[in-house]
């Protein structure tokens, strides 16, 4: 028996995390009745969608002809040939259907002329299959289209009675009989302990940017949702494949969105010249973001980066009229101010491709329900449990994602998740009764963490992880980085045995729930840099330069990657190739989407 009490909720639902995927999911379970909770570790609108800034895709086109079938080639030619053909068309088809909702629950979107949703460009987002001009299909709230969309569903889902679980850090899935039926969870400021007993869990937890060392994104993605889903048993997918955003600011990682280059910004090198002009001639600085970032790190290597070093790159607004700074792009012109000590309408601000987000997480279909995969079924569902957002992978974003891309795919899959929880979850039935030995499970790693006596502090650990992760599985990469990365993160996930927790308190002790989010960012590095040796190719952000050609023969696969502990064990499944909407009824023309050299 645990030394722990604790507190049993029952619930029909149980989402874990309130940013943009997991608010949109608690939004639309508790409309369609179901009692559900949302469990967060941080205030809601302190989610890392607070910070998107650029905007959301949908095809409105209010900015001139638009269709979601020109977003879905987009994103399957964004993809490298890696998404899920059914999961991306579902994402582009219901795409305005998702932002027109955004809009009438509340969301401030700017506006143009006649009062319709303002959209901007964005990188890799075109007209006519990639044959016309760049195309509007970015909606955006200014520069802070995140935030508008956190605070309005927030409010919304207290509106619909869900229950609110804040500063409530989550351990650990409790899986009975080879199905998910609740989570533990530790209460921050009181150090309680409660277990969320629910017919359904949806992960919704955000990426791990926190295993590389520099990232734009909050101290809070450590990828916990990954990690539970691999202590389950339960495989990681297309881990290998992490963005780099060309222009986080150089020294701290803090971002400029895209669409400061979706408003006229561009980059320029050593010699003043506009560089993406010769590398993608048609889109240039709007080529998509691997693309770009690729570009940026040739440029510094050859010796043409500017700065004392040569090791970073400018990105130019000073061009742009002061009235479009001042009213698309408010907040990124205080962020260079900040962080760059630059007065963005007189001088070009430093910038270095940076990490952004993970295109891997755990696998599901496209109604959100979590896969594991089996010999006979690679599709075969896991039940009781979902994923949705940046801890899912669906996958629409296959090995690359395209800039506003993740806050319509949070919104989609979220709302998705809750239509689907409508079919399957009954109100009606009781819960089971909670799985004591699970939750003793947990409570024993819980006690074993919180009384770490070893002799690696945390900081020093996470230090190390996030530097050999930095170094050895970058924007570009090798056989030879690639094999030390993984026999130096082996050795540093050894240590996690010996790890030292000098605070042993229960109550806002963040020496151990930063021990605990390491173990959860762990598991992620490990998956990233094992499928990274293994997939000899290149493909959207992986880039390997002993291949530097796709492999569709051999390698248009998802990788899935096992972890137990230190050990990595990889299989693939195969990508899905059917649309859900036959050309004949409408659907995509699929000459169109066949895979071809990818160039912007
Ligand atoms: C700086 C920045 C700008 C961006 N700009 C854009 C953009 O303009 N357009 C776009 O499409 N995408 C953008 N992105 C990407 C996009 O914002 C993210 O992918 C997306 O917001 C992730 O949302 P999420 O709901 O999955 O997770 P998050 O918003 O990261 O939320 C995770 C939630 O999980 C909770 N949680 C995590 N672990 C636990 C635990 N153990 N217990 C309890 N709760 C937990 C947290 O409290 C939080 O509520 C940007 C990303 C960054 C970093």
């Amino acid at each position: 028996m645990t030394a722990y009490p604790y507190e049993t909720h029952d619930y029909d639902v149980v989402v874990v995390g309130a940013g943009g995927a997991g608010l949109r999911a608690t939004l639309g379970m508790a409309e369609q009745g179901l009692r559900t909770a949302c469990v967060t570790k941080v205030f809601p609108t302190r989610s890392h969608t607070v910070a998107a800034q650029g905007g959301i895709a949908a095809s409105l086109g209010n900015m001139g002809p638009d269709s979601w079938q020109w977003h879905m080639y987009d994103t399957v030619k964004g993809s490298d040939w890696l998404g899920d053909t059914d999961a991306m068309e579902y994402l582009a088809r219901e795409a305005p259907k998702a932002v027109y909702e955004l809009e009438h629950y509340g969301v401030p979107f700017s506006r143009t002329e006649e009062g319709k949703i303002y959209q901007r460009p964005f990188g890799g987002h075109t007209t006519e299959y990639g044959e016309g001009p760049p195309v509007q299909r970015t909606c955006a709230a200014a520069d802070r289209t995140g935030h508008a969309i956190l605070h309005t569903l927030y409010g919304q889902s207290l509106k619909q009675k869900a229950e609110f679980f804040i500063e409530y850090f989550a351990l650990d899935l409790i899986i009975t009989d080879g199905a998910c039926t609740g989570v533990v969870a530790w209460k921050l400021d009181d150090g309680t302990i409660h277990v969320f007993n629910a017919k359904m869990v949806v992960l919704a937890t955000g990426g791990y940017g926190r295993a590389y060392f520099s990232a734009t994104s909050a101290h809070t993605c450590t990828g916990d949702g990954g990690g539970m889903a691999a202590r389950a048993g339960l495989p990681l997918q297309d881990m290998e494949f992490v963005q780099f955003h060309p222009t986080g600011i150089y020294g701290s990682g803090c971002l400029i969105t895209e669409g400061a280059r979706g408003e006229g910004g561009y980059l320029t090198n050593s010699n003043g010249e506009r560089f993406m002009e010769r590398y993608a001639p048609t889109y240039k600085d709007l080529a998509s973001r691997d693309v770009v970032s690729r570009c940026m790190t040739i440029e510094i290597r050859e010796g043409r980066g500017v700065g004392a070093d040569g090791d970073h790159i400018h990105l130019h607004l000073n061009h742009l009229p002061p009235e479009t700074l001042h009213e698309r792009l408010p907040g990124i012109s205080e962020s260079a101010k900040i962080f760059a000590g630059v007065d963005v309408t007189k001088e070009p601000i430093p910038v270095l491709p940076t990490v952004h987000y993970n295109m891997g997480g755990i696998p599901t279909n496209y109604w959100g329900e979590v896969l594991a995969p089996t010999k006979d079924n690679p599709d075969a569902v896991f039940p009781g449990l979902m994923a949705v957002g940046e801890a899912g992978c669906a996958s629409v974003h296959g090995a690359n994602r395209l800039g506003s891309n993740s806050l319509i795919d949070l919104v989609v899959f979220g709302r998705a998740a809750a239509i689907r929880a409508g079919e399957i979850v009954n109100p009606k039935d009781r819960n089971q009764p909670v799985n004591i030995a699970e939750v003793d499970r947990c409570l024993s790693r819980f006690d074993a963490l919180r009384h770490a006596k070893g002799t690696v502090p945390t900081a020093d650990l996470r230090l190390e992880m996030q530097k050999t992760m930095q170094s050895d599985a970058a924007v570009f990469r090798t056989d030879k980085t690639l094999a030390e990365g993984v026999e130096k993160m082996a050795g540093v996930a050894a240590k996690m045995d010996d790890l030292k927790v000098t605070d042993r308190s229960l109550i806002w002790n963040s020496d151990l729930m930063e021990t605990l989010e390491l173990t959860n960012l762990m598991p992620n590095a490990l998956a990233t840099i094992v499928a990274a040796e293994a997939r000899k190719e290149s493909r959207g952000a992986h880039a390997h330069e002993d291949y530097p050609n796709r492999d569709d023969a051999n390698w248009r696969k998802h990788s899935l990657a096992y972890v137990d502990g230190a050990k990595v064990s990889l299989a693939y499944r195969p990508v899905h190739l059917e649309p859900l909407t036959k050309p004949e009824e409408g659907g995509i023309d699929l000459k169109k989407i066949a895979p071809k050299a990818r160039v912007y």
